[in-house]
C-alpha cells in the first residue's frame, strides 16, 4: 500500500534514502507544513497527541469536510502519547471493546505503509500471567470470548509459558506461582514518538494546519451550538470541534458546561539501563501489578497501575514505583541487579467501566474522545479512525456506537476493569 498524497520528492524510500546519502542528508525535505493560525476552520480537532492527530489524518484522508486545524498546547505528541509504555494489543473482553481494538490492531498492521513513516511496531506478542485459580479461570474466559471474535488468544501452562519466556521465574517456589497465561501473539510494541510524527507528517501533507503551543482556553456556544474557541492565539471560528485531550478532558468540558464521569490520575512508567536483549516478548501481570518489555535499545519498560490520588502534576509516588520494582523483581529475579534509568510519569483520565467515551455531546458540533485511562496508546489509529467518522458523518461509526456519554445514566456500561487489570 503506498501514500499516494506523498509526492516523489517527500515519499521516503530506499531510493530516496540512497539519493539523500550522496549529499550528506542535508537537503531532506522539511517533513511538514509550518502553519500559522486562520480565522476560521470547519473541523477543529483539541489535542495534538496520537489520537488527535489520527483523527485529522482520518478526517483528511477519508472525508472531504474542509478546512482542519489541529490546536495544541505544548508540542505535538508531548503528552501521555510521549511518556506511555507503548503496549499495544486487543484481547478484551467484551464484543464492543474487542472489536473497537481488533480494528485498531487491523490498522496497526498496515500504518507503516499508510504513513510511509515506521512506527516501529513489532509484534513480539504479549502474555498476561494467571496466579490463581482465579485469574486462570478469567483468562479462560477472556480467551473463548476473543477466539469466538476472530481474535487470535491461547491459554498457555506454565511449561508452555516458561518454554516462550525462558528468563521468567515459573518455579513453584516463587513467590507469585504461575499457574499459566493468556498469549496473543499480534500484541506487541510500537515507538511512541513515531506514530505521532507519523500521522502529523501526513496529516500535513493532506492540509491539516498544526498549531503547536496554542491552548485552547475558552469555547464560544451559542444557540446550542459551537461557535469558535479562545485560544492563545487569539479567537477561532469553527463548525465542528473534536475534544482529543487525555488528561484535560475535564477541564475542556468544564468550559462548553458539561460534566463528564472522569477522574484523573498520575500513572507512572520507568526504564532501567540498556543491556543484552533478554526479553522478546511483553509480559503483564495483573495481580503483581506490573508489567514490562525490552526496547530496541536494550532497556526494560516498566509500567505500574494508576497513584490512586487525583491530579494534574504529571508525576506520581515513589511507593507505586517501589511496589512495581519489587513485583517484576519478583518474577525476574535476574533483574535484581539491574540499575533503572529514567522514571516519568502521564495524567490519565479514567471512567467508571474502564472503557473511553467517543461521543457527541447535547452541543452541537462539539464531539469528546476521552477517557482511555491508561490503555490508549493502542488504539491510537482505531480511536482516529472512528472518530473522524464520528465528526464526519455527525453521528457514530459502528464500533463506537456504543461508547457514548449516555452509557453512564442508561447503565449500559463496557466494564473492562477485568481485562484491563493493569490496564495497557
Ligand atoms: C506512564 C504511562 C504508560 C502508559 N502505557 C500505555 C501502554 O502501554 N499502552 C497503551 O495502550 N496505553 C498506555 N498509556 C495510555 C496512553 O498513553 C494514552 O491513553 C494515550 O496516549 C492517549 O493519547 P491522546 O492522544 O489522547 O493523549 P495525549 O498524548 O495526552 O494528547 C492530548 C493532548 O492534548 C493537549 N491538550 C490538553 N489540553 C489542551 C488545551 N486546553 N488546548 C490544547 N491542547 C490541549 C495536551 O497537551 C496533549 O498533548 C500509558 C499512559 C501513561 C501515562
Amino acid at each position: 500500500m503506498s501514500s499516494e498524497y506523498f509526492d516523489k520528492k517527500n515519499r521516503y524510500s530506499w531510493k530516496s534514502l540512497l539519493k539523500n546519502s550522496f549529499s550528506g542528508h542535508q537537503n531532506w525535505p522539511q517533513a511538514r507544513r509550518m502553519a500559522t493560525l486562520q480565522s476560521q476552520y470547519d473541523v477543529i480537532i483539541i489535542g495534538g497527541g496520537g489520537h488527535g492527530l489520527a483523527t485529522a489524518y482520518y478526517l483528511a484522508k477519508e472525508h472531504n469536510v474542509g478546512k482542519i486545524a489541529v490546536l495544541e498546547k505544548g508540542y505535538l505528541g508531548g503528552g501521555n502519547t510521549a511518556r506511555n509504555t507503548t503496549l499495544v494489543r486487543s484481547n478484551y473482553l467484551w464484543e464492543d471493546a474487542a472489536n473497537l481494538f481488533e480494528h485498531s490492531l487491523k490498522l496497526w498492521e498496515g500504518l507503516s505503509a499508510d504513513l510511509n513513516f515506521n512506527t516501529f511496531f513489532s509484534q513480539r506478542g504479549v502474555f498476561n500471567l494467571g496466579h490463581n485459580l482465579q485469574d486462570m479461570r478469567d483468562i479462560e474466559r477472556r480467551v473463548n470470548a476473543n477466539t469466538l471474535l476472530g481474535i487470535d488468544a491461547y491459554v498457555l501452562n506454565a511449561q508452555e509459558v516458561q518454554d516462550k519466556i525462558p528468563i521468567l521465574d515459573c518455579s513453584k517456589r516463587s513467590r507469585y506461582p504461575i499457574l499459566g497465561a493468556s498469549w496473543q501473539p499480534r500484541g506487541g510494541i510500537a515507538h511512541h514518538d513515531a506514530v505521532a510524527r507519523g500521522f502529523a507528517r501526513a496529516a500535513s501533507h493532506l492540509g491539516v494546519d498544526l498549531i503547536e503551543n496554542c491552548e485552547v482556553i475558552g469555547m464560544d456556544i451559542a444557540e446550542g451550538r459551537i461557535q469558535g474557541l479562545e485560544t492563545t492565539h487569539g479567537y477561532v471560528k469553527a463548525n465542528q470541534v473534536g475534544v482529543v485531550a487525555a488528561g484535560h478532558t475535564s477541564v475542556l468540558a468544564n468550559m462548553a458546561g458539561l460534566r463528564f464521569p472522569i477522574e484523573s490520575h498520575p500513572l507512572q512508567a520507568f526504564v532501567s539501563e540498556s543491556m543484552q536483549k533478554v526479553l522478546d516478548t511483553v509480559v503483564m501481570s495483573n495481580a503483581v501489578h506490573g508489567y514490562l518489555s525490552q526496547s530496541d535499545k536494550g532497556e526494560l519498560v516498566i509500567g505500574a497501575g494508576i497513584d490512586s490520588h487525583l491530579g494534574y502534576g504529571q508525576r506520581g509516588s515513589p511507593h507505586l514505583i517501589e511496589h512495581t520494582a519489587a513485583a517484576i523483581k519478583e518474577l525476574f529475579p535476574q533483574f535484581s541487579r539491574v540499575r533503572m534509568n529514567r522514571q516519568w510519569g502521564g495524567i490519565v483520565d479514567t471512567t467508571p467501566d474502564a472503557s473511553p467515551i467517543i461521543s457527541k455531546t447535547p452541543i452541537k458540533g462539539l464531539y469528546f474522545n476521552c477517557g482511555w485511562g491508561t490503555g490508549g496508546f493502542k488504539a491510537t489509529p482505531g480511536s482516529g479512525h472512528v472518530f473522524a467518522h464520528t465528526i464526519a458523518h455527525d453521528e457514530p461509526h459502528p464500533l463506537n456506537r456504543a461508547f457514548t456519554l449516555e452509557r453512564f445514566s442508561t447503565g449500559r456500561l463496557i466494564d473492562e476493569h477485568g481485562a484491563a487489570g493493569v490496564a495497557h
